[in-house]
């Protein structure tokens, strides 16, 4: 719904298509997944569909009725599910729409043998655990699957592992060991990489890679800003000054009076809260751009509103053009600084957006 209230996040389908195309050429030779879960980490997913549908190899999601709805609308490239079948329902969809299917436990193995037709066609992409510890067939449960599997010619198996830390210092040594030592002597197709795998372990990259967030304009590290990446901001999000206050010293701001002026100061109320998807938790300090400055927010942010120090912004008035993340009319902030000042990643901040906040879509 289109609302007066002034905030707003911007989509850019052209930046997630770039971002994916990065993807690829930096995993050549790989064909790439492009992954759609979680409403396309808070973009829409139809939206990030759209973006990528004259581009993708395929795409990767969770729920089934998300990837036959894919389907409906005409999509032709491979549709992964991510955590695979959860019903003998599932497993009829999968079959009739052509969906592929990770398989990540002996349960989940049988449920869709004994529900398939013997004749049934669909790649299954057997997902082995290597240390994460989340997911995933042991070494000692994979023998037994590959041989059912061995059965069924018209299931292709495509081995399978998540990284728990491509993105920090350990790295994907000891889980890369433990893969091709749990594959033996296996010549068929494998998919290991997510984005930080992409970006930092060329040896991942296989046959297909999995993008997720560098193709929402994010850094998957630490240490590293998406813009030294070469990804592009693929969601803004806006909104405007509704009020100022001037503080005297010892005057203090919001919830709590977490904050207190120290000196005289100008500050400004942003129509945007965490009823809007704003971490909560973002202390006094986060970074947010105001009329083209760079500033900072002070304060507890509340359900609708947060504070910001405008004191140095002296042609910020009500009305003015506010940037919570993103490439905005306000000025650019990198989501990764907002969620670093958060305590979290750029992932939460995107998947947190409120259905509230109006979306609008850049052409193209
Ligand atoms: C979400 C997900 C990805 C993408 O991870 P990013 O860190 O966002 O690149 C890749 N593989 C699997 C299995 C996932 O669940």
């Amino acid at each position: 719904m289109k609302t007066s209230r002034p905030i707003q996040v911007r989509i850019r389908p052209a930046a997630i298509r770039e971002n994916y195309l990065l993807a690829r050429r930096t995993a050549a030779g790989s064909r790439a997944w492009a992954v759609i879960k979680a409403n396309a980490y808070g973009h829409g997913q139809w939206r990030a569909v759209e973006a990528l549908r004259e581009v993708a190899d395929g795409f990767a999601l969770l729920e089934c009725e998300n990837a036959v709805a894919l389907r409906e609308a005409g999509i032709c490239q491979p549709i992964l599910l991510l955590e695979g079948i959860f019903s003998s329902r599932d497993v009829r969809a999968v079959v009739e729409h052509d969906i592929s299917t990770v398989i990540h436990c002996p349960e989940q193995l049988e449920l869709l043998l004994k529900t398939a037709p013997a004749d049934a066609a669909l790649s299954v992409f057997l997902k082995l655990n290597t240390g994460m510890n989340r997911l995933g067939f042991t070494a000692a449960d994979l023998p037994a699957a590959l041989a059912r599997l061995r059965k069924r010619p018209h299931m292709p198996v495509t081995l399978m592992t998540h990284f728990a830390e491509a993105d920090g210092a350990r790295g994907v040594t000891e889980q890369l060991q433990r893969f091709d030592t749990m594959c033996g002597n296996w010549s068929g197709p494998v998919t290991l990489a997510n984005s930080a795998a992409i970006l930092r372990h060329p040896q991942t990259h296989r046959d297909w890679v999995r993008p997720g967030i560098m193709m929402y304009g994010a850094s998957p590290f630490a240490d590293v800003s998406a813009e030294s990446l070469g990804l592009k901001p693929t969601m803004s999000f806006e909104s405007r000054l509704i009020g100022i206050q001037t503080l005297a010293a010892g005057d203090r701001v919001g919830y709590g009076g977490t904050f207190v002026a120290e000196r005289p100061m100008r500050i400004g109320i942003v129509a945007c809260g965490y009823a809007d998807g704003y971490p909560r938790h973002a202390p006094t300090g986060t970074p947010i751009a105001v009329s083209g400055r760079l500033t900072r927010t002070i304060g507890r942010v509340s359900m609708d509103m947060l504070t910001c120090d405008i004191t140095d912004i002296p042609d910020a008035s009500i009305d003015a053009p506010v940037t919570l993340w993103g490439q905005g009319t306000a000025g650019t902030v990198a989501a990764d600084d907002v969620a670093t000042a958060a305590g979290t990643i750029a992932y939460e901040l995107f998947c947190a957006l409120a259905p509230r906040v109006p979306v609008t879509v850049e052409a193209k």
